[in-house]
């Protein structure tokens, strides 16, 4: 039995399955991730996306900020979702899975029909004040300050320094409790807090993952692919087609 099907077969069985992405599902569709040698943080400094410069700095390094964030949102613009987020969305529908906790800030699950997404690190698609927390389009960074009270408007993401969002969190951890199964894909499982989830899912199920390198979790899980996320989550659709549909 190839490890495709061994997987699919896993789906299949699981009752309560959920997937866990981070950058790796989203590099398909032109994205870049973070922390590979092509990554986002090798080319910027990270008090681009910190607490302490949206609180502290003065003007110009904010503006380096606002700059950096409107940048993201113009590459957001120009992506669509690749065929992980399609089939992770289609199995959501079909019942193999109850929803996706996801690393990513991109909208990208959205947008691809997933209807239970929990973004843990917040949604770049929107803005808010930092002072009085006033939600705005995105287009209003372009302009800034908030209208209403003066404030420095920021991207609706968790900067460094910064907690989880905790609803998306208590959520997402529930989930995490309650699965017989975590698909990981494309997430080095580096990023704590974020990674106890997996790490919990483990204990309690299967935990499979897909990843291009090597992770910390791999010794954990039931199996560890290490390869392209599209490649991998077509092979095992395809065996999953194959199968007849559990009764
Ligand atoms: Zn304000």
């Amino acid at each position: 039995m190839t490890v495709y099907r061994e997987v699919a077969q896993a789906l299949r069985n699981a009752r309560r399955a959920v997937a866990f992405t981070g950058a790796g599902a989203s590099t398909a569709s032109g994205l870049p991730d973070f922390r590979s040698s092509r990554g986002l943080w090798r080319q910027f400094p990270e008090a681009l996306a910190s607490r302490e410069t949206l609180e502290h700095a003065l003007e110009e390094r904010y503006e380096e900020m606002r700059a950096f964030y409107l940048w993201r949102l113009e590459n957001l613009k120009k992506v669509e979702p690749n065929p992980v987020h399609r089939i992770l969305a289609r199995w959501e529908g079909e019942g193999l899975l109850q929803g996706v906790i996801t690393q990513n800030v991109d909208g990208l699950h959205q947008r691809a029909g997933s209807r239970r997404v929990l973004p843990l690190h917040g949604d770049l698609g929107s803005v808010r004040c930092h002072r009085c927390g006033r939600r705005y389009p995105p287009e209003a960074l372009e302009k800034g300050p908030c209208p209403a009270c003066g404030g420095r408007l920021r991207p609706n993401v968790v900067l460094f320094g910064e907690e989880l969002p905790r609803d998306v969190w208590d959520e997402a951890l529930t989930l995490t409790l309650q699965a017989d199964l975590m698909l990981v894909v494309g997430s080095s499982l580096e990023v704590y807090p974020a990674a106890s989830l997996p790490r919990l899912a483990a204990q309690a199920g299967k935990l499979i993952i897909i990843n291009r390198e090597p992770t910390p979790l791999d010794t954990q899980a039931f199996r560890a692919l290490h390869q392209d996320a599209v490649e991998a989550l077509q092979a095992i659709d395809k065996e999953l087609l194959r199968m007849p549909p559990s009764s």
